[in-house]
């Protein structure tokens, strides 16, 4: 019998309702080991829950379904997790799924469940932590503790996919990671996070408008350069990138989105292969669309071919693109997705 399989039996065998938590890896799995040098992951789901205390009425089973450092998670990786939670909330048995994730790239994967609309039959919220197992306050159990009681609540219902994170409730279509050391790991700038999680009750003060999504099906599996610009930048590592196989470019643009005069042309003939879809590196706000005129600016860019991401980061928009050009989009199909985000 397979892992997957045990689970749902596992399930089917304990009472009442069910809380699965699965887990990818990250700092909140990891520790340190004798004569090694830096924590890795190594704790296992069931030994993560170990330290949450108890959680009265409630069933909690756990599966590793990864052990791995967030950068090394790949699409696939996360195909197959919406997968997983998708034949979970099938059994009619589960109240939500908590995901445990290395908080690197906790953000895609967390927008990737969302986008695959992986939070349809049952909540499912992602946590993971700042501190490993061997640091002298760890954050990983209270962040798990709060993220089950969540994922079992009435409150987060319809509200697609949640990251729970140092007390409060973040929707995956804003989170992202906001420092590499604190605790409050986790932000939803420009807007906020939706709820908090106080003495162990779990309060939803506002409901995320969830809009586009892609649905069940192939996750961000084709590969996506995400580029830089610097002042002046001509922007030919985007031609190096179509040149390697790169299947679209996401731009992290300046201010609103906007690169060097020389860097036009170069993206023009790019875009007329690839899609090429503008952010910006500021982290609060969206990518502009027809505010400035010059070369280099979003109107410019626009009118090259490319398109501009709106409220999406590069990272949440790298992996709506991949998703979407791994699914055989069209030039039309990639540039309505991006225009619901506008
Ligand atoms: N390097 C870790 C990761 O796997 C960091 C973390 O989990 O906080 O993303």
């Amino acid at each position: 019998m397979s892992g997957s399989d045990e689970l749902i039996v596992r399930i089917a065998e304990v009472p009442g309702p069910v809380v699965v938590v699965l887990s990818m890896g990250g700092t909140v799995s990891s520790v340190r080991e004798p004569g090694r040098e830096g924590s890795v992951p190594r704790v296992d789901a069931s030994a993560l829950l170990g330290d949450v205390g108890s959680l009265s009425g409630l069933s909690v089973v756990s599966e590793t379904f990864r052990m791995l450092p967030s950068s090394s998670v790949t699409g696939a990786d996360v195909t197959a997790l919406a997968a997983r939670i998708r034949s979970l909330g099938a059994t009619g048995r589960v109240t939500g799924v908590v995901v445990t994730h290395g908080t690197d790239t906790l953000e895609e994967t967390a927008f990737t469940l969302e986008l695959l609309a992986a939070a349809t039959d049952v909540p499912v919220v992602v946590t993971g932590a700042m501190r490993d197992g061997s640091d002298a306050a760890p954050d990983g159990p209270g962040n798990l503790r709060d993220a089950v009681l969540a994922a079992a609540s009435s409150q987060v219902r319809g509200c697609g996919v949640l990251v729970v994170f140092d007390s409060v409730i973040h929707s995956a279509r804003w989170v992202s990671k906001e420092t590499t050391f604190r605790a409050a790991g986790f932000s939803s700038a420009p807007l906020g996070p939706i709820g908090w999680i106080v003495e162990d009750r779990v309060r939803v003060f506002s409901r995320p408008l969830l809009g586009f999504r892609l649905g069940p099906g192939e996750g961000p599996t084709a590969p996506i350069a995400v580029l830089a610009t610097v002042p002046g930048d001509d922007m030919i590592v985007a031609d190096a990138a179509l040149r390697a196989g790169y299947r679209g470019v996401v731009l992290a643009g300046a201010g609103g989105g906007h690169v060097a005069r020389a860097a036009v042309p170069v993206l023009s003939a790019v875009a007329a292969e690839i899609p090429v879809v503008v952010s910006t590196r500021v982290p609060r706000g969206p990518a502009l669309s027809k505010t400035y005129g010059y070369p280099g600016s979003e109107v410019s860019l626009r009118h090259a071919g490319c398109l501009m991401s709106g409220v999406l980061d590069a990272a949440k928009s790298s992996v709506l693109l991949s998703a979407l050009v791994a699914r055989g989009a069209d030039r039309a199909a990639v540039a309505e997705a991006f225009a619901a985000f506008a």
